[in-house]
């Protein structure tokens, strides 16, 4: 994720710089190593199986939902925890509300424990934990059915809203999100004030996701578009997804352009509102560069299909893996943006983090690789709090955001950027392509880190002395 308005002024200043290098930036439309680069290790065989379903008011401000999820615990379990992430502050303050009304397992229903966990008074809670009638033994594939309700505010500025304006509404990581993470157990990290995400999500089989919304609205999603047939009410359609392996989903509905075009092989579908302040062959341009250059840097894109979702009163990016909301920006003049969101693929989508606990190994790396392939000098505001920090340990301090944003992204993406200045660049670029597979389609650690970096020592100490590895 980026704010966009705390990046506005600096990347403005350095438009200049980047204008006059646009030439040598290495953007071209050249062949990408990283469509050659080897294939990418397959995910897990006994990863979770989701599918779910959203059904759209007319007015697009709520959705009834269902959820079917298979999921194998390696311990055993006594209950089954879900998060619903848009029940934490900064989306719950405008109105959106995300409400588990029902879990059953083989067809009994389970007692529900809602409990706050981060949330405001007067929201419906991010924790909630369904007591399984006896427990589960390690091993065994449990199958859950949830129902929810979906309500959603009114021109919020972060990954759930709607604007009744434009008719346009997007809602991502709003489902209940399993909460199992192998090796770990059940994450019930809380709901922090801070501009970030939180959540902690296995990869998993997207076996199918429909969305049925009034004919007339398009409908993003994620993975393939397997078909469109009648929606269950008169003058709706029913959109289906599915996705060989997502870790999280994000959804948008409405008046958009959408314009689907192929590079390399990969599909790559933009999604652009009325007011929209690029056209859609900038965005197109952007993406396919930004996309190429970050595939030379980093391997093969862990994607097929790419879906991007340009969003009115919006100012920042949020990542889901193969797909994205941005802000109403420009592409051009905010391209660092772009790379930064796109990176996310790889550091979030293809190698997962606790987002709560390690918010670095997304966030400082997509700084990082961000600033490798599109320089905006965004890493200058170095804080001096520890990279490894949580995001309970930023909610704390003063000026949260801030402190958050100046400590994980700029001054871990510094601390990468010295990292592979003192070991230099063929061989730092090597073990981070390595880490990538590795620990790709996992929940990977500060450890895996300071394993794939264990043959360079001054890459480690250079995340040392930024605090990367602080024992917390
Ligand atoms: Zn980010």
């Amino acid at each position: 994720m980026v704010r966009h308005r705390m990046h506005a002024l600096m990347s403005a200043t350095v438009m200049a710089g980047v204008v006059g290098l646009a030439g040598l930036a290495g953007c071209t439309a050249a062949p990408h190593a990283g469509v050659d680069a080897p294939e990418l290790p397959d995910p897990a065989a006994d990863r979770p199986v989701v599918a779910l379903t959203y059904r759209m008011a007319d007015d697009l401000a709520s959705a009834e939902g269902t959820e079917r999820v298979t999921f194998t615990p390696d311990e055993q379990v006594c209950e089954l925890v879900f998060r619903a992430w848009p029940n934490k502050p900064a989306t719950a303050v405008t109105g959106n509300a995300l409400t588990v009304s029902a879990v059953s397992v083989g067809g009994t229903a389970l007692p529900l424990d809602v409990q706050a966990a981060g949330a405001p008074s007067g929201s419906p809670g991010t924790l909630v934990e369904a007591r399984l009638p006896s427990c589960s033994p390690a091993g065994t594939p449990i199958t859950a059915d949830l129902t929810f309700q979906l309500r959603l505010g009114e021109r919020t500025d972060e990954r759930v809203g709607y604007s009744s304006r434009h008719r346009i509404a997007w809602f991502g990581s709003a489902y209940p999100m399993l909460a199992w993470a192998p090796g770990v157990g059940w994450t019930r990290d809380p709901a922090v004030d801070v501009a970030g995400e939180m959540t902690t999500s296995q990869a998993y089989r997207l076996e199918s996701m429909t969305v049925e919304a009034p004919g007339d609205d398009a409908v993003m999603g994620v993975g393939d578009e397997v078909r469109t047939e009648a929606g269950s009410r008169p003058g709706t359609t029913a959109h289906t997804f599915s996705a060989d392996v997502v870790r999280d989903v994000t959804v948008s509905v409405g008046r958009f352009e959408v314009d689907t075009r192929s590079v390399d092989g990969r599909q790559i579908s933009v999604a652009l509102p009325p007011n929209a302040r690029a056209s859609m062959d900038d965005w197109h341009t952007q993406l396919r560069d930004e996309l190429g250059s970050l595939s030379e840097l980093l391997g093969r894109v862990p994607a097929s299909h790419l879906w991007i979702s340009v969003l009115p009163g919006v100012s920042e990016g949020v990542e889901y893996g193969a797909a994205i909301q941005f802000g109403n920006l420009h592409p051009q003049r905010d391209r660092w943006l772009v790379a930064h969101e796109l990176a996310h693929m790889w550091f979030y989508g293809l190698v997962g983090n606790n987002q709560a606990e390690h918010p670095w190994l997304d966030e400082s790396f997509a700084t990082y690789a961000q600033e490798v392939v599109s320089p905006a000098d965004t890493t200058r505001r170095e804080s001096e709090e520890p990279v490894g920090a949580p995001m309970s340990y930023f909610a704390g301090r003063p000026d949260a955001s801030e402190a958050y944003v100046n400590t994980v992204y700029a001054r871990g993406g510094a601390a990468l950027l010295r990292a592979r200045e003192r070991v230099g660049e063929d061989e730092f670029d090597a073990a981070l392509r390595e880490y990538l597979r590795a620990n790709a389609w996992s929940i990977a650690t500060p450890d895996d880190v300071r394993a794939a970096l264990a043959h360079l020592p001054e890459a480690v100490a250079a995340l040392d002395e930024a605090g990367a590895f602080r024992a917390d």
